[in-house]
């Protein structure tokens, strides 16, 4: 999906050395485009707008990123100095994620050849900061990469900042359906609309069960059937399951009548993630939990009791993580497991945790769950691969969102014979301890989105294109430092605010 997009490189420039100076500013920023295209490192293609030299070009050049479905982004660079104040309108009018590449055409200094012509054609390094300067004057996020542009290194981090910014631009038309409402009473899976809609862009639509029990109604048996089959063929399973006429194997075949009628609807309404409530599930004889599995290792965000952020912040994290090994899922802290310094939670939930985090092949179960529907439940059991990664929520804190992530480590857990759920068990950073008394501190869910792939950087990214507060839970956290974080962010958002 990221070959929709594309990502504009405007490089600055000035008439001042004359036009020749400004052809070969044009021919190294063309070469280093290229040569960005070629590294086989960006996920999404690189154009060159071509260099802006005054601020009438400047301002045409973002009013056409604006106006360009397929630009997710600019990135800016400073060939020789680009006069700041050029800049100023263009910025005010640019509402695309913004990077500024701190880059220069040669990597190292020609030190027996360079004379002052060399010297002010290639002169990014003081080019470069006074651009930087105006960008911070204008309080305008934006990320900064130093580094040389055949460098490894620097391209990996434009490539973070790729696909995050492809996956703001795929939560700015991003519809989420909910089946039911909120869970009654709960607050902080709860929340703003209007603002997310503002801030982030989720628009949040409530759909009556009712309209997703005419699509379950009207699934066709030879797409049951098709649809059955593949789960044989796809999971290991009991031999017993195959046989038709058992109790067990109509709950396979009405999990997939489930999955068929709520992709259908979803794809109908070009809704990208959706909610569920185990209170309000219409004709369902059990519930949809294989169909969320399924469903959201294809990209669909997923929320448990109503949690509408959390089912758009599982849907950004597939969408930023798209093609990376390891995977993603709606996770929930669910209980917990001391240890001394192993100490660690147990990610579980009724059912919905997405396949793509399993270590091994999952295996579809019957088995009976009494939350929700009292019924035998199909599910896909399995536990989580072991390693490092990062657990992401959004709270509403009623005059912000706030990100909160937490860097955590998968450790391998025990059989659990009589829970036969997807389950992942976590030590968050640095220790249970502090991770989860900081986490408790900055308000966050139980729910979380969990990513293997994604590291902290992906996170610090997206919240600066956002604009929102973002709190980081890692190996250095410590509680009367994190106090002192929550306190600080408190003032600067409430001022922040007051001075828009
Ligand atoms: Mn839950």
């Amino acid at each position: 999906m990221f070959d929709n997009y594309e990502v504009w490189f405007v490089t600055g420039a000035q008439l001042l050395y004359g036009g020749d100076a400004v052809v070969k500013v044009d021919a190294h920023s063309g070469a280093m485009v290229k040569g960005l295209n070629d590294s086989g490192r960006l996920p999404v293609k690189v154009v060159y707008k071509g260099t802006v030299n005054s601020s009438k070009e400047v301002t045409a050049a973002f009013k056409a990123a604006n106006n360009d479905d397929k630009c997710i982004g600019v990135i800016t660079w400073m060939h020789t100095f680009s006069p700041a104040k050029m800049w100023i309108h263009g910025l005010q009018a640019l509402n695309k994620p913004l990077l500024h590449f701190h880059t220069q055409f040669n990597s190292e200094i020609p030190w027996d050849t360079m004379d002052m012509d060399f010297m002010n054609l290639n002169q990014s390094a003081h080019g470069d900061r006074k651009f930087g300067h105006m960008v911070t004057r204008m309080r305008k996020n934006r990320k900064v990469v130093v580094g040389h542009w055949q460098d490894a290194a620097a391209q990996d981090k434009i490539a973070i900042w790729m696909r995050v910014a492809a996956a703001w631009a795929d939560s700015q038309d991003m519809l989420i359906l909910r089946f039911g409402d909120q869970m009654n009473n709960v607050a902080v899976t709860d929340g703003d609309k209007v603002a997310a809609e503002q801030v982030m862009g989720y628009h949040v639509d409530y759909c009556p069960v009712n309209d997703l029990m005419k699509y379950y109604h009207a699934v066709s048996d030879a797409d049951t059937k098709a649809l059955v089959a593949d789960y044989f063929k796809e999971y290991d399973h009991s031999p017993a399951l195959e046989t038709p006429g058992t109790e067990a194997y109509t709950k396979v075949w009405n999990s997939a009548k489930a999955e068929i009628a709520l992709r259908r609807l979803l794809k109908e309404t070009g809704a990208k993630a959706f909610t569920t409530n185990f209170n309000d599930l219409g004709d369902f004889d059990q519930i949809p939990g294989l169909a969320s599995q399924r469903l959201m290792s294809e990209g669909y965000g997923f929320g448990a009791e109503g949690d509408w952020k959390t089912a758009a912040l599982v849907r950004t994290t597939w969408f930023m993580s798209q093609g990376m090994p390891k995977g993603c899922s709606f996770l929930e802290d669910y209980t917990l497991n001391f240890d001394g310094d192993r100490s660690a939670i147990l990610q579980a939930h009724m059912l919905e945790i997405c396949p793509m985090i399993a270590a091994t092949k999952p295996r579809l179960e019957v088995h009976r769950l009494s939350i929700g529907i009292d019924s035998e439940t199909a599910r896909l059991v399995f536990t989580s691969k072991p390693g490092t990664g990062t657990a992401a929520t959004v709270v509403d804190l009623g005059n912000r969102f706030r990100l909160i992530v937490n860097k955590v480590e998968c450790i391998e857990s025990k059989p659990l014979p009589k829970l036969p759920v997807a389950s992942a068990l976590w030590i968050p950073m640095p220790n249970l301890e502090v991770g989860a008394a900081a986490w408790i501190l900055a308000g966050g869910t139980h729910h979380t989105s969990f990513s293997y792939d994604l590291t902290v950087e992906y996170w610090e990214d997206w919240a600066d294109i956002a604009g929102i507060e973002m709190v980081v839970i890692d190996e250095d956290t410590t509680i009367s430092g994190f106090k002192k974080e929550l306190r600080c962010n408190e003032v600067y958002y409430m001022l922040n605010k007051a001075l828009q």
